[in-house]
């Protein structure tokens, strides 16, 4: 996305935009209404990723971009009717795609994943890494909710599943919308429920581990730059952005 380089977004006048591109509405603030347009990439604007503005996006440009590539991402997805096969085109200023034979309305879907961070009740906290990661590199739990599933239900499924505990004190924390294309991490907190010994799903994790605040501290210190490299199992951990970082923050915080 074009951006001024220091946390908001190149916004452009309607005027000097391709009219023939599609403008999807994404809201008025403060009576001036905003949409998406597809802009020419070798304009001189600074051209960063979502992961590279968020760091310092103000939370109206946020939430601006990150609905704006939630909605690019789907209509980039259901060019064709799910029932029929037919071309769709677009409607309602974006935010639906209508068969261009049987009429039917398709709308923009978020999938929920629920995301944890699992603790024992005392100060060890049980976090995984993917084969995706680095070797020392740990984080939360994930997993995408299953039909007919409760959030809370998901959390202690994929959590047994993965890992091979069973948790209890399931509670809602916090969200984060993660349009890569379409999901909604919802972040739980839960405790251990019975044997803390591990069984790990090979397929979805590399290796996973109890470690106390001290040992996430110091992964914590090291992943921010103001620490040194840990000689532990634990180097380090989500950066900061993420929802997986905001639990682990929030629980390593928690002076219980
Ligand atoms: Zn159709």
């Amino acid at each position: 996305m074009p951006t001024d380089g220091a946390g908001r977004l190149a916004l452009r006048d309607p005027g000097t935009v391709d009219a023939a591109a599609p403008r999807r509405f994404l809201g008025v603030i403060d009576d001036v209404p905003y949409f998406t347009a597809t802009v020419d990439p070798d304009h001189e604007d600074t051209w960063q990723t979502l992961r590279e503005f968020g760091g310092a996006a103000d939370d109206v440009h946020a939430a601006l971009v990150t609905s704006a590539i939630a909605l690019e991402q789907w209509h980039q997805r259901h060019t064709h009717c799910p029932l029929c096969g037919a071309p769709t085109g677009e409607s309602q200023a974006g935010w639906t795609r209508t068969c261009t034979v049987d009429g039917s309305q398709h709308f923009p879907r978020t999938d929920p994943a629920v995301i944890m961070i699992v603790h024992d009740g005392g100060d060890r906290t049980l976090l995984g890494r993917g084969h995706q990661w680095n070797a020392g590199r740990f984080s939360t739990l994930a997993g995408f909710v299953e039909p007919g599933e409760s959030l809370e239900a998901a959390v202690a499924r994929e959590v047994f599943e993965e890992v091979g505990v069973g948790v209890t004190d399931v509670e809602y924390v916090a969200s984060q919308p993660w349009p890569f294309p379409a999901s909604l991490m919802v972040g739980f907190t839960a405790r251990l429920d019975g044997d803390p010994s591990l069984s790990l799903d090979p397929v979805e994790m590399a290796e996973a581990a109890w470690f106390t605040r001290a040992e996430v501290a110091a992964a914590r210190a090291w992943t921010d730059g103001t620490g040194p490299e840990p000689d532990a199992r634990l180097h380090g951990i989500s950066p900061h952005l993420s929802i997986s970082r905001y639990l682990i923050d929030r629980w390593l915080d928690d002076a219980r």
